[in-house]
């Protein structure tokens, strides 16, 4: 029998690694916080990356089954008339698998049910670690484990990388975020399409994850305002009866509220035998959509290094250097992009709009190529050698 592996988070990375590691052989024995796996609410959209990924795990069809598959993205002005398009049909037939908007909830019990309850301790907040040869985990409840090796996927506030690596900054965007989710009957045109409304200083984005049931955000500048006194449908007044219609079908108790952050581009995801996943590492805003899926890519990385044969020590050494720079670059064009959704200036605004609407679509494709690929592991798989 192979080692075990402990792993702090049963977020979508963890529970994505925890499983790539099974299949290789190895136990895994997975350390969440929360006393339960909550359905909070929220949607999630998992790019053609991810759902490649998932293939391969042979869980796609659960996850297509469970959500919706979209077929198109839209960046609209207020009044939902298309500034930028794309056709992620073609990303389909080229991969064979779908982009698909997912209730959080389902999503995270697809992958819980995978690695199975009996692998899963809840309610364990990891507090303090310690590093030696091994390292030793305590938690809130003051029990300890001895960890060989060890995956920090504890989110971006992550206890793993702030007591094992070297000092990290949580970038504030100054936007700040309401997700909800409603049922609601909208019209036809709408079902397989993902929708991102860009107005000045504020957007707002839709997407059906099953027949009647829409999840939504809305984004504004912070610039000091008191959230408790903010009306959703005051702000989006502007925007198209649909938005409104939406925000006003959803009871407040399915929604959330959540200052927008990221980690500035940190370089060592490693120390020995441990390791850091997903948000832990490389927390992106989520202007591309992206953050979970370059945790899936994460853990598919470490299931490349030992398909290709590294020992898992050489596997955990490696991880790093073949994925750094695609997370680095989500998680820069990603803020970028989100202060060019948020010009304020109505000037400004006219002339992105103009720029985006004539921006040659075969820019936009390239750019969403590099981030739909997962292939540049092989490659760089190869190098390694
Ligand atoms: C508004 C918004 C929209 C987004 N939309 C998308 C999208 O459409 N597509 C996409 O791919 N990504 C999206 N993301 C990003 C995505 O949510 C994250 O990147 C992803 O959830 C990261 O997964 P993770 O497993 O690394 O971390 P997390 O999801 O943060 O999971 C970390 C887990 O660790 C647990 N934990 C934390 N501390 C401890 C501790 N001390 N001990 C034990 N357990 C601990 C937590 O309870 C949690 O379960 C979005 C993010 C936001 C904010």
């Amino acid at each position: 029998m192979k080692d075990t592996i402990q792993i702090v988070g049963a977020g979508i990375g963890g529970l994505t690694t925890a499983h790539t590691l099974q299949q290789k052989g190895f136990n895994v024995e997975v350390f969440e916080a929360a006393p339960e796996i909550k359905h909070v609410g929220a949607g999630i959209v998992m790019a053609n990356n991810a759902m490649q990924i998932f293939k391969k795990l042979d869980i796609h069809q659960q996850i297509e089954a469970a959500g919706n598959i979209i077929y198109t993205m839209k960046i609209t002005d207020e009044q939902l008339q298309p500034i930028s398009m794309v056709d992620l049909s073609e990303f389909a037939h080229k991969y064979n698998v779908q982009t698909v908007a997912i209730h959080r909830g389902d999503l995270q019990q697809i992958l819980f049910d995978v690695v199975g309850n009996s692998n899963i301790y809840l309610g364990k907040r990891l507090k303090k670690i310690e590093q030696h040869a091994d390292c030793t985990l305590t938690f809130e409840d003051n029990s300890t484990v001895k960890s060989k090796y060890l995956i920090g996927a504890d989110g971006i506030k992550s206890i793993v990388r702030e007591q094992l690596f070297e000092n990290s900054t949580i970038r504030n965007a100054n936007q700040i975020c309401w997700r909800g989710i409603c049922d609601c009957e909208l019209p036809e045109k709408y079902q397989a399409v993902a929708i991102e409304a860009w107005g000045s200083g504020k957007r707002f984005g839709f997407v059906h994850i099953g027949k009647q049931k829409v999840y939504w955000y809305a984004l504004i500048n912070l610039k000091n305002k008191n959230i408790e006194d903010i009306q959703l449908t005051d702000i989006f007044r502007d925007f198209h009866n649909d938005v409104l219609k939406i925000i006003e079908a959803t009871s407040q108790s399915q929604i959330i509220v959540n200052e927008m952050t990221d980690l500035k581009p940190i370089f060592k995801w490693q120390k020995k035998n441990v390791g850091l996943i997903g948000d832990a590492a490389h927390a992106t805003t989520p202007n591309l959509g992206q953050g979970a899926c370059q945790a899936i890519e994460d853990a598919y990385a470490f299931g490349k290094l030992l398909d290709a044969g590294f020992s898992i020590d050489e596997t955990f050494k490696h991880y790093e250097k073949i994925r750094l720079n695609k997370a680095h670059f989500i998680v820069n064009t990603s803020w970028r992009i989100g202060k060019m959704a948020h010009l304020e200036n109505k000037f400004t605004i006219s002339l992105r709009n103009a720029m985006m609407r004539n921006f040659p679509k075969s820019a936009n494709k390239k750019q969403f190529n590099k981030i739909m690929d997962i292939s540049y592991l092989d490659d760089l798989i190869k190098q390694l050698r």
